[in-house]
Order: structure tokens, then sequence, then C-alpha cells
């Protein structure tokens, strides 16, 4: 289906719904909504509309069915597939959320906060706060991420293993379908068994079949008891066995347990201010273990004791130190959560969010490691990520002294190289950041044709005009 270049007028009736004030055709104040953080994907939009009602956005999507005009979503702008990012020179329509950010209603003793999609991320977390409460969805965007774009990614973060990622987080939904109906689905319910689970595919859509405009999501007890500690290992089967004794310690209060590499180490104390290496000793491997208790802190330091102390006895751990200070806890997590953003000074960097089953990390950080070092000698592997979730950030620095351009040309064969690894073990080349333009052509050739085909019937059931941001996910028909 090939979506309309909207003709000056028929721009005027979609910045009527909305207000002069609030359509944004200006280029400088534009600008930061066409590219995304990485700078890979940039696009052009005649205007940016931020509608400041429920209303709103189901005028503009029924005014963008009548007239073919494609409508892509935005939150907070951080999502790092470009789903978010408008096509060039295609006519795409930005609908900003941002206007959309009140917190409805929040029930401590219900334990669900109901927010508008526009909500940032830190703001739902401190809200949760003040009410005695804790929502854990924690990611580096927090403070500029929204509650809209998180749902639409299903993002993960740093404490899945405990309390699981967005969908696991999110009990009802409302969103602005294509043809501009409103489906309200903002029930609270824990157990609902009633047909098909809309929320479920409105979850994870990036976009692509309406858009979220409020949601209902869950909150929890705050943690009495919280407990950082940075270990350092020998090797990475070494952290599988010592992740293994957590999980059976801890239970659900093992909140956190991520793998970083030396090289990672090196690079965050390089590159980022103010992240020292928190050990006198240097090891191959780390990890960053999280220790919550709801109801005492004494019976955290217990755990993260007796898991470090077996740790040690059993040859698994090196060395390891506890954080005894909230700074000092939050000092550890911003060493594991500068990981990215410390490669860039390192040159060009290529990068690979994938999953495999949590016991194959080992062989397949092995079989990986051999590969990529096989195809571009002197390669700098700096996996890091969510092992306790199989989630591993498998990301490749430039060799010293290459060029920087002719490493990044060769991304799409190391990607098919790491991704092909990861297929063999039933892994999936997208754990939690999403397919939008980035990985639409390859997941269908990962995904088998009976999905693809399920998918886009699904889309063409919700979206028959073809307008909830084209090309995303799935290649738009043609047809
Ligand atoms: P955007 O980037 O604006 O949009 C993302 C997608 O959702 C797009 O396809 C967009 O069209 C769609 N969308 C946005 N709002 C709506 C809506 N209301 N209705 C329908 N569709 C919508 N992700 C993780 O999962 N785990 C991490 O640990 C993590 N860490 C990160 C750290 C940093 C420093 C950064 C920059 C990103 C990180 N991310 C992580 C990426 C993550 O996807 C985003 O941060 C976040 O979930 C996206 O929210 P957003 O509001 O920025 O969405």
């Amino acid at each position: 289906m090939t979506n309309t270049l909207p003709s000056t007028d028929l721009l005027a009736r979609f910045t009527a719904i909305v207000g002069a004030q609030h359509a944004v055709t200006d280029p400088a104040a534009q600008a930061a909504y066409l590219v995304e953080s990485r700078g890979l994907y940039r696009g052009t939009t005649p205007v940016v509309l931020k509608p400041g009602s429920v209303a709103e956005v189901s005028a503009i999507l029924k005014l963008a069915t009548e007239t073919g005009v494609a409508i892509v979503p935005q939150g907070g702008n951080t999502g790092h597939v470009a789903g978010q990012i408008p096509r060039p020179d295609a006519g795409d329509i930005v609908l900003s959320l941002e206007r959309l950010n009140r917190i409805r209603a929040i029930d401590p003793v219900g334990n669900v906060i109901v927010c508008d999609a526009g909500c940032i991320l830190a703001d739902i977390q401190q809200a949760a706060e003040a009410q005695d409460r804790l929502f854990p969805l924690s990611l580096g965007s927090e403070g500029s991420c929204r509650i809209g774009g998180n749902l639409s990614t299903n993002a993960g973060g740093t404490a899945v293993l405990a309390y699981g990622n967005m969908r696991q987080l999110c009990l009802g939904l409302e969103v602005v379908l294509p043809t501009g109906e409103i489906w309200d689905g903002l029930r609270s319910l824990k157990k609902d068994n009633t047909g098909y689970d809309l929320r479920d595919l409105f979850i994870g859509a990036e976009g692509t079949l309406g858009i979220i405009t409020g949601a209902v999501l869950k909150l929890f007890p705050r943690p009495a008891g919280h407990q950082v500690a940075f270990a350092g290992l020998n090797s990475v089967a070494q952290a599988l066995a010592l992740f293994d004794r957590a999980s059976s310690l801890c239970g659900p209060a093992l909140t956190g347990f991520e793998l970083m590499p030396r090289i990672g180490v090196d690079f965050t104390t390089r590159h980022i201010p103010g992240v020292r290496d928190p050990m006198p000793t240097q090891h191959a491997w780390y990890v960053l273990i999280d220790i919550s208790t709801t109801d005492t802190a004494e019976r955290a330091e217990q755990m993260m004791q007796d898991l470090l102390t077996r740790g040690m006895e059993d040859g698994l751990v090196e060395n390891a130190i506890i954080a005894s200070s909230e700074a000092q806890r939050k000092s550890l997590w911003h060493m594991r959560e500068s990981m990215s953003p410390a490669q860039k000074p390192e040159g060009g960097s290529i990068k690979h969010d994938v999953s495999v089953p949590v016991s194959a990390i080992p062989a397949f950080m092995a079989q990986a490691d051999a590969a990529v070092m096989a195809a571009i000698p002197g390669a700098r592997i700096c996996a890091f990520g969510h092992m306790g979730d199989g989630n591993i950030h498998y990301n490749i620095s430039q060799p010293i002294g290459v060029d920087k351009q002719d490493f990044i040309d060769r991304w799409r064969e190391i990607n098919a190289i790491v991704h092909g690894i990861v297929l063999t073990f039933n892994g999936s080349i997208s754990a939690e950041h999403g397919i939008g333009q980035l990985k639409r052509d390859e997941l269908a050739e990962v995904r088998p044709s009976i999905e693809i085909d399920l998918m886009q019937r699904i889309k063409h059931a919700f979206d028959p005009a073809g307008i909830m941001n084209p090309d995303k996910v799935l290649k738009a028909r043609t047809a």
C-alpha cells in the first residue's frame, strides 16, 4: 500500500486538530524528532503533531485512514531500532505523545498506577515511590523514554529477572485504532481469560497496530533491603555457575545478574567521567549482583554474604566487593549502564541485542568469539548484559588502527555470523530492543514464513489502510 504525500490543504486539516502552536513545521524545531540516538537513521516529516487529548489522537488517525497519510508514533525517541523515525521523503507525519503526560490515578492498595502513554518513565517511578511503592522498569534512558514507547518496544531493562519486562508489568491499555476508534481496555485485573489477549498484541507492536494512549501498570512493595555486589571471575562458565547458585539461594530476591568483560571495565574507566575500577585486582569477567528483599534489610545482607562466601569456597569467585552505601550501589550500576556509550570513543562498533537460553550462554559466547575473531582479527569484543535473562549485548569494537568506516561497512557480514550462531541455539536476534527499521528485513529471514504471514494478517486486520508506522517491523504491502 502506498501512502499519500499530504497536500498543503490536507496538512492544514491535520494541524487544525491540534492547533498551530502544537504542530511543528520549523526544520530546527523538528530536528530532534527526525534522528535516533546513534544517528544511524534520519527521516523527514511535513509536520510533528503534538495532540493534547485522546480525542485529538483519534481525530488524527481517522483523518489519516481516510486519506492514506502515514503516522509515526513517537515517545521519547530513545528506541534503538528506529521504529520512531519517519521515512525520508514519504510524507510520514510524526505524532508525539509528549503532551499526554498525566498520571490519571494511583492505588497503592491495589498496587496499580493509571497513566497517559506520554508520561516519562522516571516520573512514574517517582510517583510510585511517593506512595511507598516500586515501579520496577529501569533503563539507562529512563529520564527521557515514555511509557507508550516502553510498552510498544516491550522494554526490558535491569530488573526483568525478578519483575519481568513491560508485558508482565502492564494490566490494561487504552489504544486509538487506525480508524480513530478508541479501545478502552484500562482494566486492572490480574486474571481475565475472556477471549484473545488484545493487550498483548499492542505491547511490542512498535506502533504498527495503533497508538497507545493510556495504561494500567503494576506496582510492587518497595524493598526494605537492597544489596549490590561486584564480583571478579575467570570465565563465563563460572559466571553461569554462580548465577545458578544465586537463583537457588535468593529465589525472587535476585533482581539483577549482569555480566561484564574486562575490556568493558577498561572502556568505562577510560571514557566515562567519574567511573573507577572498584576492585584492586583485575579479572577476565565480572558480574554485578543485585538482591532486594521486602521483609528486612538484614536478609538481603545475609543472602549476599552467603552467596559470595559460597562462590569463593567453590572457586567461582576470585574477588568481590559489596557496595556499602546507596551512592556505591548507584556507581556500580552506572558502570554497567555505561558499557555501551563507552564504546563510542573507541571508534566504530557493531552491536547485537541477542538472547539464547541462559544455560547456553558460555557455548554461544565461545562460538561467536571464535567466528568473529576469525573474520576480523584484532576485533575487540565487548559482550555484556542481562545474563540472568539470557540477553547479551554482543558488541564489537573495531580493531585498533583500522579505518572506522571500513569496519562499520562490514556490519551485515558480522551480523550474519553472530545471528547465525544465535539461531543454532534457538535464540532471538532482538531480545529487548525490537525490530523497527534496523532488523525488519532480517526478521523476515529468520522467522518461519507462517509467522511472518500471521503477523501480516494481524497488521492488515487492524490497519487495512496501512497508515500505522508503515515499513516498520514488517515490509508494507504494495497492493
Ligand atoms: P520511542 O523511541 O519514541 O519509540 C519506540 C517505538 O515505539 C517506535 O516504534 C514508536 O513508533 C513506538 N511508540 C512510541 N510511543 C508509542 C505509543 N504511545 N503508541 C504506539 N507506539 C508507540 N531498552 C530495553 O529494553 N532495555 C534497556 O536496558 C534499554 N536501555 C537503554 C539505554 C539507553 C541509554 C537508551 C538510549 C535506550 C535504551 N533502551 C533499552 C531502548 C528502549 O527501547 C527505549 O529506551 C524505550 O523503551 C523506548 O521508549 P521511547 O519513549 O523513547 O520510545
